[in-house]
Order: structure tokens, then C-alpha cells, then sequence
């Protein structure tokens, strides 16, 4: 017999490793196993043997929220609470987040001949990146232990959502940044929303490992995707993506790797509604990372996602540059179980796939194009066949990092010029002549 209420209502969480499937009675603040110190995942026991019907009705009562006008039901995130952990709704701190575009591309559809390409611009979030679906999430498991402080290590989007999340909840946000590798709009946002910025000389990775020194010591509630709540959030990006595609479930779902927590919770998304019966297949997941931040992909190829291999990392895309990934195990699992691939690109492949991006009017960052560099990859070594639909996953947003753009292909900024219309025209007529 379930132990499910009649309707379908919040149900009751586990944390458990992922490494060695030890269940954990209290989370530390490091989630952490207490046996292993592997990382943990959020897991709903009562919801393994509910009965199929039961969980059908999920695609009806999701649907219906739509058009509902409360904020728990207007979030992208909080409309799929049967999936997430119980909270009074009194806790929850929502700005909207999800609810973002899934729009299909045509210059690079006919280009790839991939009819049914499309991308889900993740940048339409509250902040300009899918960071704010995990921090919803996460930040109100904070303030429902009656946490007043948060903080978090970033590449610079995580702390701008980190920031303004905290800003609404009332909370105080303290943000560590690898000095000066962020990008002036990130730091930007993370100032304006009122976090605590401080400036580490290191990288990323090493910002992430000082953290985890000073929330031993300092009352801040860890919002890295290490937190598993992180990933709850995040993962209902699946399910909204399989409502907005009327639950065809597409071949591909291509999505940029760093610490390698989207990847995760998106699989997650995936294994849910499967389990559930609410999918009869998966897509595949595929994973695509910076050449010179390549660990997963390194991982992969060397010792097939046995043992971490550690690179220092290097990219002009600096949300995906980080070469110590905290979720690679659970990035492996998803690769595994989906039959996904994993993808290197190189720098001028992410520049032109942004561009080419760009010239269909779909703005984003380098690490989300990096999406579409991969897919080409994947594409032309026959992994992904012409019938197939594939969706990219754009992190961020193209105004998080307009420094990249100044210096893009193919761009078309003429002058200064004299400002009159002589000038002008003959400016014109020779553009005209060109096209
Ligand atoms: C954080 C981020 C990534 C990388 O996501 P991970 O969960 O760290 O793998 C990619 N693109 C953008 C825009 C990001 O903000
Ligand atoms: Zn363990």
C-alpha cells in the first residue's frame, strides 16, 4: 500500500549519498556523507511506490497552476512542488523563476539539417541565468531552518541570484569571487542586490574550497550546487521543458557543463518523471565543456568516469570555467543512464556558434553556446540524426558578458563618421552592394 494521501500533496524527503546510498538523518552543513563524504541527493521515498494514476494526475494539477495568480503557483519552480521538498509556503522565496522560452532556431536548423532544433533560454530568468531556479529552492530550505545568513563561492551568476534571492527573503548574502575573472555585469547585478563581495586572489575551484573552511566557522547557510536543494530547483526545468513540448519526450537535450550541477539536476528532472511514468523514454543528455575546462570530458575518455581528473581551467566562457567539478559522479550517472555524450569545444567554435546564435536574434552567454558548438560535434559524427529533436539548454544571458561580444565575429560597427546624410548613404550603398 502507498503512504500517499489521496491527492497528490507534498511528500516527505530523504537525503541520501550518491556514492554509497547511506540515508542521513540530518544534513551538516557541508552535505556531505557522513560516511563518505560524497555528495547527497534529495530523494521522495513515498513517491517510489505510488500507484501510476496517481501520479498522472500530476500533468493535470501542474497544468492548471499556470494560470493561477499565486506566487507559489506562478513560479516555475514552486508549481512543481509535489517533486520538491515540503515547506510552509510562508518560506518560500520566488521572483517567478522558470517560465522561460523554448524557441525553435532556423538558420542553424537548416545549417545542421536539424529541423526540430530548438533552444530553452534559461537566461530569462529573474537575474539572467538558471542559477535563480536552484536558488529559490535552496534559499528557502535556508530560511525555513531559520538561517538569516547565506553565502556562496561563484563564476559570478551564481552570486548575482545568490544575491538578489537573499535580498527578497531579507537575508544577508556573502559572495566569494575569483578577482578579476568575473564579469563586470555578474558583479555588477551582486552589488546592486547588496551582497557582501569579496574578491579572492585564486580561481574558482580554490574559492569553492576557502568556503567550505569558513561555513565551518561562520553561521551562512552554503548555496553551491554541492547543496542538494540547489538541484531540486534546478531540475524542474525537465518538466517544465516536457509540458511546453505537450510531454513529447525530445532525442536530445545538449547542455553546458562547469561544476557540473545542471547537468545533474536536468538528468534528475528526467529520472523523475520516467520513474513516475509520466515519460516512456529519456532523451539523451549531452554534455558539452570547454576545451580548456575539460574534466568531465577528460574523465570520460581516460577512465570512463571512474575517477575525477582534475585540469586547471581556462576559457573566455567563465561560468564553465572550473576544472575541480563538486557534481561530476552524479554528471557520470546521467551520462550513463541516458546515454548521453560528452563534448569538447574550442574557443573560437564557442564565438562562432554564439555568433551564429546571435544572427538569429537569440542572445546568450559564451558558456550557453557552447551548446551549440557541441551539437554541431555530435551532429557531424552522426550521434545526433537528422529526424531527431534536440533541445539546447542557454544558461545566461547575452548582457552578463558584452565584453565578449566587443571582440566577436562578424560584427558590423561602422565609424565614427561625419553626421551627415551623404555620408551616411554612401556608408549604406556599400553595404547594400555587399548583400
Ligand atoms: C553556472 C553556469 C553554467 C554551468 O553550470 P554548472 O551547473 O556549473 O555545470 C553554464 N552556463 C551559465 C551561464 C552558468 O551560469
Ligand atoms: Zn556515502
Amino acid at each position: 500500500m502507498s503512504t500517499l494521501p489521496a491527492n497528490p500533496q507534498v511528500v516527505t524527503h530523504e537525503l541520501r549519498c550518491v556514492h554509497c546510498g547511506k540515508v542521513q538523518e540530518t544534513a551538516d552543513r557541508m552535505f556531505r556523507c557522513t560516511q563518505c563524504s560524497e555528495l547527497l541527493e534529495v530523494v521522495y521515498p513515498e513517491w517510489a511506490d505510488a500507484p501510476r494514476e496517481f501520479a498522472l494526475r500530476l500533468k493535470e494539477i501542474w497544468r492548471e497552476r499556470r494560470g493561477s495568480s499565486l506566487p507559489e503557483n506562478a513560479s516555475g519552480v514552486w508549481r512543481f512542488r509535489e517533486l520538491l521538498p515540503q515547506v510552509d509556503r510562508q518560506h518560500i522565496v520566488t521572483m517567478s523563476e522558470g517560465n522561460t522560452p523554448l524557441v525553435p532556431l532556423k538558420k542553424a536548423a537548416r545549417e545542421l539539417r536539424l529541423p526540430n532544433l530548438l533552444v530553452k533560454h534559461q537566461g530569462m530568468n529573474p537575474t539572467g541565468s538558471f542559477k535563480d531556479t536552484g536558488i529559490s529552492a535552496a534559499i528557502t530550505m535556508a530560511r525555513a531552518e531559520g538561517f538569516s545568513w547565506v553565502c556562496c563561492a561563484s563564476t559570478g551568476n551564481t552570486s548575482a541570484s545568490v544575491a538578489a534571492y537573499a535580498a527578497r527573503a531579507e537575508m544577508k548574502s556573502i559572495v566569494l569571487l575569483p578577482a578579476g575573472q568575473v564579469t563586470a555585469g555578474k558583479l555588477a547585478q551582486a552589488l546592486e542586490y547588496g551582497a557582501h563581495v569579496l574578491q579572492l586572489r585564486t580561481d574558482f575551484d580554490s574559492c569553492l574550497k576557502v568556503l567550505h573552511e569558513v561555513v565551518r566557522k561562520f553561521p551562512a547557510y552554503l548555496l553551491n550546487s554541492l547543496n542538494p536543494y540547489r538541484l531540486e530547483g534546478q531540475k524542474t526545468v525537465a518538466f517544465e521543458l516536457m509540458e511546453q513540448l505537450d510531454w513529447r519526450v525530445p532525442e536530445h537535450v545538449v547542455v553546458p557543463g562547469g561544476n557540473l550541477g545542471n547537468s545533474s539536476a536536468l538528468g534528475k528532472g528526467f529520472m523523475e518523471l520516467h520513474n513516475l511514468g509520466l515519460i516512456k523514454l529519456l532523451p539523451k543528455i549531452s554534455i558539452i565543456q570547454a576545451a580548456g575546462a575539460n574534466p568531465l570530458v577528460r574523465t570520460m575518455r581516460e577512465n570512463g568516469g571512474k575517477e575525477l581528473i582534475r585540469v586547471n581551467a581556462e576559457t573566455r566562457a567563465t561560468a564553465i570555467r572550473i576544472g575541480n567539478p563538486a557534481s561530476w559522479r552524479k554528471a557520470v550517472s546521467v551520462l550513463r543512464n541516458t546515454a548521453g555524450a560528452c563534448e569538447e569545444v574550442s574557443e573560437s567554435e564557442i564565438a562562432q556558434a554564439k555568433a551564429e546564435l546571435g544572427a538569429e536574434g537569440i542572445g546568450c552567454e559564451p558558456a550557453s553556446a557552447a551548446t551549440l558548438a557541441g551539437l554541431k560535434k555530435l551532429a557531424a559524427a552522426g550521434f545526433v540524426k537528422a529526424a531527431e529533436t534536440v533541445v539546447l539548454l542557454l544558461t545566461g544571458h547575452m548582457l552578463k558578458d558584452v565584453d565578449y561580444m566587443k571582440q566577436a565575429p562578424g560584427q558590423s560597427l561602422l565609424g565614427p563618421m561625419e553626421a551627415d546624410s551623404d555620408t551616411v548613404i554612401t556608408t549604406l550603398e556599400k553595404i547594400y552592394a555587399r548583400h
